[in-house]
């Protein structure tokens, strides 16, 4: 006899929100999911869980949920539900007549780092195979694009070097542009306890974020920088450890470029790159800042932990880089303890990158120029491939604009609500001829598409998820998909329709393809996944049990790389018109634009986004907590509730983005890294007034 509500059985797989990756138990009955249970032998959560992986699921069997294909002709039109093999067959005659018409380079498509490696790995193959360009793009453009180029530039691979469990052997632990409390929360939960034990903080952020105060943890050093200038702070840091004689001149000496440092070192020690000179434009005292770097220096093992407070500015790869050179003057990189760790927003930006979602790179973060990694694919593919790199997001949608770009294929993102500029966003898709969504909802996105795809979600499909310490887990599939097809089914239904012979029966057979082809996934597969529970890349003949930490006995790259890093100011500048700088960040309950979270109960927690204000900026404009608040910049303006605290200093202005009424994104500008394209959504020059409400 079976009880109402009692599970009858239970299924291992990885939560789909965050970066750490945690591991669930899906209890089942039939094909009702019962509960969410924490699962105790997943490495990177050992048993934890958050608010949102624990409860917020519920999107999965929403009521809005689209299950049938849809096309239109015009945006205008109303939707009309086809078969599946009808919107295959009218996706394949759009985009064949589009590049017959204006060019082969005319149509692209954006992968998602909310889907797994199996199906953002065939997307790219799709593009660079079946549209014959490399037209492929990922929404980690728009939050980790910078680690890729200055992690690479500097120790010659895009990823975190530690694992999470190492951080109970660091001394010294500096967070700089992450609020790991409401956006990692499992991590942060370790860190603490850790901090608990003795270890010190350094935390960089504008924002008096948790962490800083949070009970028995109290930060050494709240560093409250004038958002926009991470990349002197670091210098000044740097400044410091080079002039005060801490470097680990040993390290420095085995493992990096002698006289790359050399020059390096000479720059950082100019006397303009000093605290006292750094405090003048950023508003971090001087004395903070040597006792930072003195700490960090000399404190013990020192890993550094960073966000998309670093990555999302005009100079975040320049951030990027100088958090490498940090960590290897301190000779804090290759082991136990020690580290750079970009924390990863979504649940699989680290693998939609190591799986070749970038225009000008083949999955494993080899350029698209490199002719002996292409005769790999060309000889995997039966194709002949484009050695030229193709457009990024941003250029797909300018050359929308100028009209070469005619057609886009995105699978499970909302451009529209997540990429900056909201306007040119909407310009670009208008001037399209034909937009394929894919996606669980009519998104945003969607408002500007010819043909919908119904997407599936993390609890219908098999796969793996990439955490942001490169664990490869493993995604169970535990219900039917309602749509009746998993996204990587959908993918290669349109690949065949479009006449390429694809014959996967399971994404397992995905997955052997990727390790037959990357040389960081050789031993990679499923049967060995189930063997070990997960594994961390480089998996292969020299790491076969995986590689918890990276730059063990050398850099990827060989040699360390020292690069001189200086800091420009961005070009987004306060006035008199716009006197105050506006950042933005997520909330333990939700999560990116809410579109799942907003669908589970988690909504109640916070059921709108509020601009934090300083107590006096508020009262010299009359603003009380509570109160409505036009928030200007030189791009847009939006309409939200005040919330007055001086957890934001005088001159910032906060918020979060997960309801769509907040349109954060009408309000950024369109200046982005100078290296990436990513975009620079952490620094926005704004007025606040008060208002009468949307
Ligand atoms: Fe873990 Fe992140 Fe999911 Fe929370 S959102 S359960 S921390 S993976």
């Amino acid at each position: 006899v079976i009880e109402i509500g009692q599970p009858e059985h239970s299924v291992i797989t990885t939560c789909a929100y965050c970066g750490v990756g945690c591991n669930f138990k899906a209890e089942m009955r039939g094909e009702e999911l019962v509960r969410m249970v924490p699962w105790k032998d997943g490495k990177a959560n050992h048993g934890h869980s958050c608010v949102k992986g624990r409860f917020a699921y519920g999107y999965s069997t929403h009521r809005e949920r689209i299950l049938n294909p849809m096309i239109r002709e015009k945006t205008s039109d109303p939707w009309r539900e086809v078969t599946w093999e009808e919107a295959y067959a009218h996706v394949v005659s759009e985009f064949r007549r589009i590049q017959y018409q204006y060019g082969r380079d005319s149509i692209g498509a954006l992968t998602s780092s909310r889907c797994t490696n199996e199906e953002t790995y065939i997307v790219q193959k799709l593009v660079r195979a079946g549209f014959g360009n490399n037209n492929v793009d990922t929404c980690a453009r728009v939050c980790h694009s910078p680690t890729g180029y200055g992690l690479g530039q500097t120790f010659g691979t895009s990823a975190g070097t530690q694992d999470f469990d190492s951080v109970e052997h660091t001394d010294v632990i500096i967070i700089i542009g992450a609020n790991p409390s409401d956006a990692h929360p499992v991590f942060a939960s370790r860190m603490k306890k850790r901090l608990r034990e003795g270890a010190k903080l350094i935390v960089i952020d504008p924002r008096r974020t948790e962490l800083v105060s949070a009970p028995h943890v109290k930060a050494a050093f709240h560093l409250p920088l004038k958002p926009g200038t991470n990349v002197a702070i670091l210098t000044a840091l740097a400044h410091v450890i080079v002039t005060e004689g801490l470097c680990d001149e040993a390290f420095i000496r085995e493992r990096c470029d002698w006289s790359e440092f050399e020059d390096w070192a000479a720059f950082v020690a100019e006397p303009r790159h000093s605290p006292e000179e750094t405090e003048a434009f950023t508003g971090v005292p001087a004395e903070a800042l040597r006792g930072a770097a003195r700490l960090f220096a000399t404190g013990g093992n020192g890993s550094i932990y960073y966000g998309l407070g670093v990555t999302e500015h005009s100079q975040g790869s320049t951030a990027v880089i100088a958090i490498a050179n940090l960590a290897m003057v301190t000779g804090n990189i290759g082991r136990t303890g020690v580290g750079v760790n970009p924390l990863r927003g979504q649940n699989n930006v680290q693998g939609s990158c190591d799986m070749g979602s970038f225009p000008h790179e083949l999955p494993g973060y080899r350029h698209i120029s490199d002719e002996s990694t292409r005769d790999i694919y060309e000889k995997m593919w039966g194709v002949t491939l484009n050695p030229e790199p193709g457009l990024r997001v941003n250029n797909m949608l300018d050359a929308a604009v100028d009209g070469s770009f005619k057609a886009l294929y995105v699978q499970g993102e909302d451009i529209l609500q997540s990429d900056p500029d909201t306007r040119h966003v909407a310009a670009g898709l208008s001037s399209m001829e034909c937009v394929v969504v894919q996606d669980l909802f009519l998104n945003e996105t969607a408002n500007y598409a010819h043909v919908f795809l119904p997407g599936s979600t993390f609890l219908e499909k098999d796969g793996t998820f990439t955490n942001a310490e490169r664990r490869i887990n493993r995604v169970r599939r535990v219900m039917t998909p309602r749509n009746g097809y998993a996204d990587w089914e959908v993918t290669q239904n349109l690949a065949r329709a479009m006449g390429l012979d694809w014959n996967y029966t399971h994404p397992s057979e995905i997955m052997d393809e990727i390790a037959a082809t990357t040389p960081s996934f050789a031993l990679v597969s499923y049967d060995y996944l189930d063997k070990v529970g997960s594994i961390q890349w480089p998996c292969n003949e020299q790491h076969p049990l995986g590689s918890p930490i990276m730059h063990v006995d050398g850099f990827v790259r060989g040699k360390g790389k020292f690069i001189r890093t200086e800091y420009v100011a961005t070009d987004e500048k306060t006035g008199p018109r716009f006197p105050l700088l506006l950042t933005t960040g997520r909330i333990l309950s939700q999560y990116n634009v809410g579109a799942q979270t907003r669908r589970t109960d988690n909504v109640a927690w916070h059921a709108e986004d509020r601009l934090e204000i300083h107590p006096h900026d508020a009262e010299n404009r009359g603003i009380r907590d509570g109160d409505w608040v036009r928030l200007a910049s030189r791009a847009g303006e939006t309409t939200l509730r005040a919330l007055v605290t001086d957890r934001v200093a005088p001159g910032v202005v906060y918020t979060t983005f997960h309801h769509p009424g907040t349109q954060a994104n009408v309000i950024t500008t369109d200046f982005a890294d100078w290296a990436t394209s990513c975009p620079e959504y952490k620094v926005t020059a704004v007025q606040i007034s008060p208002s009468n409400g949307p």
